[in-house]
């Protein structure tokens, strides 16, 4: 029987001796870590020594794709990259679509794992069984389409598929992203600070390979009974006909979108920066990863005028909420500009507007003066000081260099009250879904392993604001019918605790997340969906109960690892304005989160971690981590029983 869904082969990269190792992917790992993302951290968990300097040579970047990727499952474009972040200095992994993972798959590696630094700028070519490190020439200091295009010619490959860094990631932003498929991004956390870090440019991957298949008929048949859910699912109009952007016009609705640095939930010029306007004047076309039938990237262009931009992908919900109202802006041609400038500087867009909105209340207060800005006046709803800032973020020029570190760091280093209005979790700075407008946002925010993420594992917010189960009420989902964004009960706990374990399934499997959600257990991609796929890919017998359980595992090893760095209870503490100030306006005018610290102890509780957030012994063991728990244990951290 051969194991199929997996490419088989690990490869392990050390740059600074130029060794290249090509291991077997161990089976029973593999189940157990359910490969991909999941094996990444275990072999982070592993290899990595606590306290490392995340830009430091000892980290590792680990590339991956889940089984599911290169294997025409809905959604399968995806792949990860697994390191310890330079932002929050804890785990981090962070997902892009596109075609990069299933063309690492298809040359025969499931990871591409890079350790050390190389002695001067670099690329690596990976074709099938050829590994190279080359020279990075030229590619060197461009942006991202111009360093692919020097890349391909260099190589004389044309369809290669190139994970790469822009100025931002040679450049150390902490907030620097690893883009692929030229607009395509894995966004938060800083993994491109860490590949600019090693001198690496780009991973250029190019395969010609077969996945193998362990039962191809069952395979077939579970293939297209997902195409037809995922078809069937009523979110499939949303994001193949308007995209992400869509969200814009309902988070307002619900008075849940971020708006003014998060002082309100409802942004009163928001048709000035919805889809429909997106829609009439800027958009190009749709696109969509491998093996997607939604299509939901939108590419824009402005063709004229101060803020031109050529055809590129963008600008998504998230980059139009924290370039727009969070800032009081709403002039779509300043943010897709903003927008098309991560892109080639390769930055994630939500910490770069965060940063930008961040600077611009310091600078209300007096915390940054002209000084610091070289003249330059910081205010509110200017599109000037996005465009202008984000620029200067990407290359640290002026203040930029000072704000590319990321809110915790220059919070510290303005003083004063400086760290009560930064508005993030263990150094991840928000995204745009308001805590107090979803009161289990406040909770996914404080305990998500990478920081205040919204996404990663599951969208928490869609069972009570859209009352869509994906079929998780058999893991425990309480019934979101009666249940209001703004209730801050113990169902709360609940609902976090279950979206984060099924979550972590579709993140380890590797597939897009906006297939996995749905109003119910009838369409979509869901977990027991996920289970008769990968028993038809594999061989083995797995069942949406055992992949649940896999997803918990893994959650509480991504914690094992925060742990071993000194995550406890004060790091899950959500940012001050969300727990003392009220919204200001829209629907959701005066809502504060009240009962943060009493959510807090019914998760504890329902995770099985003592009340300093510690996973206790019995949960590890229960979950298969014995070695996990014998290591913190050997580490010094006493674990209750
Ligand atoms: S829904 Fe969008 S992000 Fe997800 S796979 Fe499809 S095109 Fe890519």
């Amino acid at each position: 029987m051969v194991l199929g869904g997996f490419a088989g082969t690990i490869l392990r990269i050390n740059l600074k001796n130029k060794k290249i190792i090509k291991e077997p992917l161990k089976e029973d790992q593999a189940r157990k870590y359910l490969g991909g993302p999941g094996l990444a951290t275990k072999i982070l968990f592993d290899e990595l020594k606590p306290g490392v300097d995340p830009l430091g040579p000892e980290n590792k970047l680990i590339l991956t794709a889940g089984v599911m990727a290169g294997t025409l499952c809905e959604g399968g474009g995806s792949w990860q990259a697994v390191t310890k972040s330079p932002l929050t200095g804890l785990w981090a992994a962070a997902r892009s679509g596109g075609f990069f993972g299933p063309e690492m798959k298809y040359a025969g590696y499931d990871m591409i794992i890079l350790e050390g630094r190389a002695e001067k700028p670099c690329y690596l070519w990976v074709c099938n069984d050829l590994v190279e490190i080359r020279d990075a020439g030229d590619a060197w200091g461009k942006p991202v389409p111009e360093a692919e295009a020097i890349i391909k010619e260099d190589l004389g490959e044309y369809q290669a598929r190139l994970a790469i860094v822009g100025p931002a990631g040679e450049k150390l932003v902490r907030f620097a992203a690893i883009m692929n498929d030229l607009c395509r991004a894995a966004g938060r956390c800083g993994v491109g600070a860490v590949m600019g870090s090693k001198n690496v440019k780009a991973v250029a991957v190019r395969g010609t390979k077969d996945i193998k298949v362990n039962d191809p008929e069952t395979c077939r048949k579970a293939l297209i009974e997902i195409e037809k859910a995922v078809r069937n699912n009523p979110l499939y109009a949303l994001y193949a006909y308007e995209g992400t952007p869509a969200y814009t016009g309902s988070l307002n609705a619900f008075g849940a979108l971020p708006t003014w640095h998060d002082r309100s939930g409802y942004f009163d010029r928001w048709e000035n920066v919805s889809v429909e306007k997106l829609r009439r004047n800027y958009l190009v076309k749709a696109r969509a990863c491998q093996a997607c039938s939604y299509g939901c990237e939108r590419y824009s262009e402005i063709k004229s005028g101060p803020y031109r931009s050529p055809p590129m992908g963008g600008p998504e919900y998230e980059t139009i909420d924290l370039m727009g109202p969070y800032l009081r802006i709403d002039n779509l041609e300043a943010i897709t500009r903003a927008s098309y400038l991560c892109n080639i500087y390769g930055m994630d867009t939500i910490s770069t507007g965060y940063m930008i909105a961040f600077a611009v209340e310091c600078f209300e207060k007096g915390l940054i003066t002209l000084k610091e800005t070289e003249g330059m006046r910081l205010s509110w709803g200017d599109p000037e000081v996005l465009v202008d800032l984000t620029e200067k973020i990407a290359t640290r020029q002026g203040i930029g260099d000072l704000l590319a570190e990321g809110v915790v760091r220059v919070a510290e280093k303005l003083g004063k009250n400086a760290m009560d209005l930064a508005l993030h979790v263990k150094g991840l700075e928000q995204p745009g879904h308001s805590p107090r407008a979803i009161k289990e946002m406040a909770l996914q925010y404080g305990t998500c392993n990478r920081g205040a993420c919204h996404i990663r594992y599951h969208w928490v917010g869609n069972p009570s604001m859209f009352k869509a189960t994906s079929g998780m009420e058999a893991y425990g989902l309480p019934d979101p019918s009666n249940i209001s964004p703004l209730d801050e009960s113990k169902e709360k706990a609940k609902i976090v605790v279950v979206c984060q374990n099924c979550g972590n399934v579709h993140e380890a499997l590797g597939t897009c997340l906006f297939h996995t959600s749905s109003p119910n257990g009838e369409t979509g991609l869901t977990i027991k969906r996920f289970a008769i796929l990968l028993s038809a890919l594999t061989g083995w017998e797995i069942n949406d109960q055992e992949l649940v359980k896999a997803g918990e595992r893994l959650f509480n090893l991504e914690r094992a690892f925060n742990i071993r760095e000194g995550v406890r209870r004060k790091d899950d503490i959500i940012a001050k304005r969300w727990r003392t100030e009220k919204l200001l306006n829209g629907p959701t005018e005066g809502a504060v989160v009240e009962n943060y610290e009493r959510m807090l102890d019914w998760y504890y509780e329902l995770r099985g971690w003592d009340s300093e957030g510690v996973p206790r012994k019995s949960k590890l063991l229960e979950l298969e981590l014995d070695e996990v728990a014998t290591h913190l244990e050997n580490s010094g951290i006493s674990l209750k029983e």
